[in-house]
């Protein structure tokens, strides 16, 4: 260790402190972009500060504010769901949180399609309301329900581009011109569907949200939600979300750009999987329903195939007699776990997960039964797939 200054003699205590962190010329550079584990970034004068604080020039000040990595990520996800901007946070209900409230304040009113991830339901139903800002339930399938429900004050309406766990596909083009038409904004939670498959903002969405630890990442390994939009409106939710705390960790934005790289590739195999694996269901005598878009009797298979033309990515669900033994029957090969979009097949029982908070009755009338099980098709090989589930049905 060299004293940085040759004229002054550091005491050891100094030089630890201040040690490597001096600026090294690079002779090469990284292909990968490292993770950047600093909580608070150097500049050389009070000038370059005050451009990076007033977004002026907009760099890395503070980690809350926004780390390199995100940035990167933010860059990614506006290019892939072709918006103006993104913003990056800590997590999908942190997203969508940050979106909502970005535009919605006491006095305002949304309405939602009332088929909405369950967390997203409680946000609204529980919080919202201790807000000041009113909220709406209706079926998104039902425009006339949905125009009857909008009013002066009505600033969103919020729907998931694939329904879980049923699969409905609500009809975002039209939605987006109901929405427009009363001066409201279009919000579509694109989860299950990930870019790749849907693009909402080609289809006059106007916030799109994701929790990315589903298809963006793959893996299950990185945790984190995106809204993605148009600069103004980003703004707005930006502004909530660093004063609210919900930043992404470099980490968790580093993992998911890694996961993003192959996210066309990954959904096209998930895709065509989770078809084969619902053509073949539906065809059994053990499986009462199967819930997926690719299916001619899904009733909204003709607006899916002119919105999906790719596919659907991997998601379906499906009734099958006696369920408890058939997930036994698949135990070591094909697991239960409460969350979806991995690489792997993995299963999840809406019963006793996400819907769990609902009384009975209203799962029942909403086609939830304790025997549907929600598939999340991964991309293994599907003759691999099809034995394994095809045993498990026989067996
Ligand atoms: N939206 C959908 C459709 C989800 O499935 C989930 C979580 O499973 C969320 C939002 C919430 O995301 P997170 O768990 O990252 O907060």
């Amino acid at each position: 260790m060299t004293s940085p200054d040759p004229a002054h003699e550091y005491d050891l205590t100094t030089l630890a402190a201040r040690s490597g962190e001096e600026a090294r010329p690079n002779r090469s550079a990284p292909l990968v972009e490292p993770i950047y584990q600093s909580t608070v970034y150097a500049f050389a004068d009070l000038d370059d500060l005050d451009r990076a604080m007033s977004g002026e020039e907009p760099a890395a000040f503070y980690y809350r504010n926004g780390t390199p990595n995100a940035a990167t990520l933010e860059r990614a996800l506006a290019l892939l769901e072709g918006t103006e901007a993104a913003l990056v946070a800590g997590s999908g209900m942190a997203a969508i949180s940050a979106a909502l409230l970005g535009v919605l304040g006491a006095g305002d009113h949304i309405v939602t399609d009332a088929r909405v991830y369950g967390v997203t339901y409680a946000l609204l139903a529980e919080e919202f309301p201790r807000l000041g800002i009113e909220v709406s339930f209706v079926d998104a399938l039902n425009h006339d329900e949905v125009a009857a429900a909008l009013r002066p004050r009505t600033r969103v309406l919020h729907v998931e581009s694939l329904t879980n766990p049923l699969m409905t596909v609500p009809d975002v083009p039209a939605l987006a011109r109901l929405a427009h038409g009363h001066g409201a904004l279009l919000s579509v939670d694109n989860t299950f569907a990930s870019p790749a498959v849907f693009r909402p903002a080609l289809h006059g969405a106007d916030l799109i949200t994701h929790s990315v630890s589903k298809y963006l990442s793959g893996h299950s390994a990185a945790f984190g939600g995106v809204v993605c939009g148009r600069a103004d409106l980003l703004a707005l939710a930006r502004t909530r979300l660093l004063r609210l705390g919900g930043t992404i960790s470099a980490f968790d934005a580093w993992m998911t750009m890694q996961g993003l790289k192959t996210l066309g590739l990954r959904m096209r195999a998930h895709s065509g999987n989770a078809q084969a694996v619902a053509d073949v269901l539906v065809n059994h005598p053990r499986v009462k329903a199967v819930y997926h878009p690719g299916l001619s009797d899904h009733p909204q298979f003709h607006l899916a195939m002119d919105l999906f033309p790719q596919g659907f990515g991997g998601m379906l669900s499906a009734d099958i007699e006696d369920a408890p033994s058939f997930v036994k029957a698949l135990a070591g090969r094909i697991p239960l776990a409460p969350s979806l979009a991995d690489v792997m097949t993995t299963l999840s029982w809406p019963w006793g997960t996400s819907h769990r908070a609902l009384p009975d009755a209203e799962k029942r009338r909403l086609g939830i039964t304790p025997n549907l099980l929600r598939i999340s098709v991964g991309i293994e090989d599907i003759g691999d797939l099809l034995s394994d589930f095809e045993g498990a049905l026989d067996g």
